[in-house]
């Protein structure tokens, strides 16, 4: 089959690209028309691979009703089918079927919001349509689609190449190989060319590691050969989360235990000469009572609802798991620029020659390139201009609009470059006269480990009809017209590593120890003021060694960056954020500690990380790449406890801090936004990407995305998590407390020669309303105002775990013998209506519990009611109910009721209400040490 399969596909890697255009009418320099994407997407589908698929609602359904519970209670019913009692078993199946319909209905609602995170999670990418560029969802592309890739992108669909600029890609996703292989536009294989070696196409989920290319769209969705291999899995089903698996392995243990005593109270009721029918009746309500048949759908809910409120705080949930993980983190490691910065770069200080000036300063001086004559400008002024104009051209930001003083001017692209665009153009030197006069003829791209880049200019003459600009002066201080010259700027220690001559007051001197030694000090302490340091540099090219090229862009390898003359360097502000000074606080008081892990200098990064308190005022650790890559592993195990800032970090070096802090015990969320940052991603227990600057690859790696680059959403997300396992302890609390409760009542009732106060269907009815109104309402319960000043709590710890159980069983008593008192004075005192009293207390009670539950050491007098109307609701509605129970004719027949007179359910009332008086003091006695402390 996989043959055949193979022999119908079209070996696209065989044709040329005119060829294949011809065969999918498109046009390759306009793209496919608009008008022809509908009946194309008709014809191919949507480009995704199906086997992602969430649960269809029928197999929610299938779910519901194949519980072993719901088939318990099934069977049950049958058997009264068959012993004639019809009502009986119509009224359960009712009960089943409005069971079912309130879990499905909420199951569903959390499938949608699931799907509908997962679409959000769908990347984008740029297509070339009715010849223009259009960024559209990577779902909506089609065959025949032009589409744009850069380096990070993943590859969206297989595609043939149409150009391809130094591409490289890694295809581990189809291959298994990790390499990186370079790609080509125009390379045909023979028929059979294994996956790996098509040099010419691009695959489906691989990923662009290195430059741009522009491909033409051949097979979309299940069509592409990744979706071949999803094929084959695509019966796969979602793995279900940790709590999930917890919670269904609890969901086990308790329906075992409770069928012990099930089977107990059977025994016992049957020797005391009981009817054994009824009694079987009665085991199977008591089980059915005892088991929160829906706690695996409510941690679903409470789960999906979690992710929902994530979104609104600008993290984006893409692993469910993620939203229970991120309640435990221990340690928040995240980068400096753009998450804990602003991102919002100026230049504030220029230093050349060892001489360290204000920017401001500098302008104040009289500004004399903008009077453009050139006696004016000195060899001070020359310095300035060839470190800011060489700023400028080894620059891939946009400058627009062009005011005099470029107060107000616009840039496209990366913060740290616009700064440099910036400061240039106030001191009149424009990015669009000095382009004119300097093309750039080649590059090497900036990459994190070089932590630089470089591009080659070739010099044109200047115009000598145009009156004389600054930028002109420029062309004077580099060799002739025609000749290359390579211009580089990047971190200023690996920078003075590839000079070895210095930019001095118009002369060029050796860089010897000396100057390397005032160079190194200037760059420490503009870093120690917590600015991001640029050095800047550049060298003439020999002319040959740059072939004839003299159209055109060249490809350039990093060995240019050599020998180059260092002209001076810029400092930059960059302020940190505002709210996550006070994220800082959140974090450290909710027992996480802040990581800060950066590619800057290690005092910019000292000094911001002071800034923010993610170290105290007089910390001066500080681990650089370098040191970190001499340490063994037990050392690095050791730094990594208590050294809070990582400074020159390359991309792989995060993956070695991840697993030392992961050996320590630690639970670790880490950013990136680099394609290199992914195995880090990976390997964290929580890896965030950025959504603004990520690159799709990280984003793909990552468990979540903070939409708006800000460490203050992981802290929220972190807050949402815990609230997350917060309510769903509390709704174990309040349904296993309250099942406790119920189980005790039936069981010790006839062991105290009491009648058997509640029949079945009360039973059944008891759980539908209080477990399914107040018990869901409960999971809505926002944070409580401690959530985040406790410490972390293990992803492992046991449910039961911290008061819990205990609080269960204590619950459950206090209910039992409130009732069973309550039941045997009306009783003994011959009342008629004691068992319809009973019935009532117990739904009252629980109903009232639920509204102890909203906090579980907070006064319930101060838990402000707007908080959860929803509760609030709920617990009127179940009052509702059960009035219709006790007063409804129809009701009354079926649940066996007596109306209470007025008297009689005051005393109910009042009965109930010991359960929230008991819980209230619990947590009274509970605050009182703290408040002997204050
Ligand atoms: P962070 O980890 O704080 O986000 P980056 O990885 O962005 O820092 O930058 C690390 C270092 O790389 C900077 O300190 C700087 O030396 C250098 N660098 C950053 N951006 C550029 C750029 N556009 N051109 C040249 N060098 C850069
Ligand atoms: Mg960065």
């Amino acid at each position: 089959m996989n043959a055949e399969l193979e022999a119908n596909k079209t070996p696209w890697h065989t044709m040329d690209i005119e060829e294949i255009a011809r065969s999918l009418q498109t046009n390759l320099e306009r793209g496919l028309d608009t008008s022809d994407i509908e009946n194309r997407q008709a014809r191919y589908g949507l480009n995704k691979l199906t086997s992602r698929q969430s649960r269809t609602p029928l197999m929610i359904i299938f779910d519901q009703l194949t519980n072993p519970l719901v088939l318990l209670l099934i069977g049950a019913a049958s058997l009264s089918l068959f012993l004639g009692k019809t009502i009986d078993a119509l009224a359960v199946f009712a009960i089943v079927v409005l069971n079912a319909v309130l879990g499905f209905i909420q199951e569903y609602r959390a499938e949608n919001a699931i799907a509908a995170l997962q679409s959000l999670s769908s990347p984008t990418v740029r297509v070339r349509r009715n010849a223009s560029i259009l960024e559209i969802s990577a779902e909506q592309l089609v065959p025949g689609d032009v589409i744009l890739l850069e380096a990070g992108n993943t590859v969206p669909a297989d595609a043939r190449l149409i150009e391809a600029a130094s591409l490289r890609v890694q295809e581990a996703a189809l291959t298994g190989e990790s390499e990186a292989v370079d790609k080509e536009a125009g390379i045909l294989n023979q028929p059979g060319t294994p996956l790996g070696d098509r040099r010419g196409m691009l695959f489906m989920g691989t990923a662009v590691t290195y430059g741009r290319a522009v491909a033409l769209v051949v097979e979309t969705g299940m069509q592409t050969e990744l979706g071949h291999i999803a094929g084959l899995i695509s019966n796969i089903r979602t793995e279900p989360t940790p709590l999930q698996k917890r919670m269904a392995q609890l969901g086990k243990t308790l329906a075992f235990t409770v069928l012990g005593i099930v089977i107990l109270a059977f025994a016992i009721g049957t020797i005391r000469g009981e009817d054994p029918i009824l009694m079987f009746q009665t085991a199977i309500s008591m089980a059915v009572a005892a088991v929160p048949e829906g706690l695996p759908a409510v941690v679903t809910i409470v789960l999906a609802m979690g992710a929902q409120r994530m979104l609104k705080r600008k993290a984006l949930i893409r692993k469910l798991p993620a939203v229970e993980t991120l309640g435990s983190v221990t340690v928040i490691c995240s980068d400096k620029t753009g998450t804990l910065t602003e991102n919002r770069m100026t230049v504030t200080v220029l230093d050349v020659a060892g001489h360290t000036l204000e920017l401001e300063e500098i302008l104040e001086k009289g500004h004399p390139l903008l009077l453009a004559s050139e006696p004016a400008i000195t060899t001070e002024w020359e310095s300035h201009i060839l470190l800011s104009g060489v700023g400028a051209l080894v620059n891939d930001a946009v400058l627009q609009g062009s005011d005099q003083t470029c107060s107000d001017c616009k840039v496209l692209g990366d913060p740290t470059e616009a700064a440099l665009l910036v400061a240039a153009a106030r001191l009149n030197l424009w990015q669009q006269d000095l382009q004119k006069i300097f093309p750039r003829v080649g590059e090497v791209p900036f990459t994190s480990e070089r932590r630089r880049m470089s591009t080659l200019h070739r010099l044109q003459a200047p115009d000598a009809s145009q009156p004389f600009h600054p930028s002109h002066k420029l062309v004077g201080i580099f060799p002739q017209p025609g000749s290359v010259v390579v211009m580089t700027k990047g971190g200023v220690d690996g920078l003075l590593d590839v000079s070895d001559r210095v930019w001095v007051n118009g002369e060029i001197l050796p860089l010897d120890e000396i100057w390397k030694g005032r160079i190194a000090a200037a760059n420490e302490q503009l870093a120690g003021r917590g600015l991001r340091v640029l050095g800047i540099a550049y060298r003439p090219l020999a002319d040959d060694t740059l072939s004839a090229a003299s159209s055109g862009m060249v490809e350039v390898s990093e060995e240019v960056e050599n020998q180059l003359i260092f002209i001076g360097m810029v400092g930059m502000m960059d302020p940190p954020r505002q709210e996550v000074y006070q994220a800082v606080q959140t974090a450290r008081q909710a027992g996480i500690r802040p990581v800060m892990i950066t590619g800057d200098h290690p005092l910019t990064a000292l000094q911001i990380a002071r800034m923010l308190t993610i170290v105290d005022a007089d910390e001066t650790r500080v681990l650089t790449g370098q040191e970190l890559a001499m340490l063994d592993e037990t050392k690095i195990k050791e730094a990594v406890r208590d050294v809070s800032v990582f400074a020159r970090v390359s991309p792989e070096q995060k993956l070695v801090i991840v697993d030392a802090l992961q050996s320590q015990g630690e639970i670790v969320s880490m950013t990136g936004d680099g394609v290199n940052d992914a195995p880090a991603l990976r390997k964290a227990d929580i890896g965030v990407a950025m959504g603004i600057t990520g690159t799709d690859v990280s984003k793909e790696a990552s468990a979540m995305v903070i939409l708006d680059d800000n460490f203050a959403s992981i802290v929220s997300a972190v807050e949402e998590g815990r609230q997350v396992y917060d309510n769903v302890r509390k709704f174990i609390r309040y349904t296993l407390g309250s099942n406790a409760g119920e189980l005790l009542v039936m069981f010790v009732s006839p062991l105290i020669g009491l009648p058997t106060p509640l029949i079945p269907l009360q039973i059944l009815w008891m759980n539908l309303v209080t477990d399914g109104f107040p018990g869901l309402a409960l999971t809505l319960e926002p944070p409580e105002k401690d959530t985040m000043r406790r410490k972390p709590v293990s992803p492992h710890e046991n449910v039961f775990a911290r008061g819990l159980g205990w609080y269960i069983l204590r619950i459950g008593l206090v209910m039992a013998v409130v009732t069973l008192a309550f039941a045997w004075y009306f009783w003994s005192s011959g009342n008629a209506a004691w068992a319809s009293m009973v019935f009532t207390l117990l739904i009252f009670a629980q109903a009232w519990h639920a509204l102890a539950m909203r906090s579980v050491s907070e006064s319930l007098f101060r838990m402000p009611f707007a908080s959860n109307p929803a509760l609030y609701a709920a617990i009127v509605l179940t009052f509702a109910l059960q009035m219709a129970a006790l007063y409804w004719p129809p009701l009354q027949r079926l649940f066996g009721t007596v109306p209470l007179s007025g008297s009689e359910m005051l005393i109910t009332l009042a009965a109930s209400l010991t359960i929230p008086l008991w819980i209230e003091m619990e947590k009274w006695i509970q605050r009182l040490p703290l408040k002997a402390k204050l």
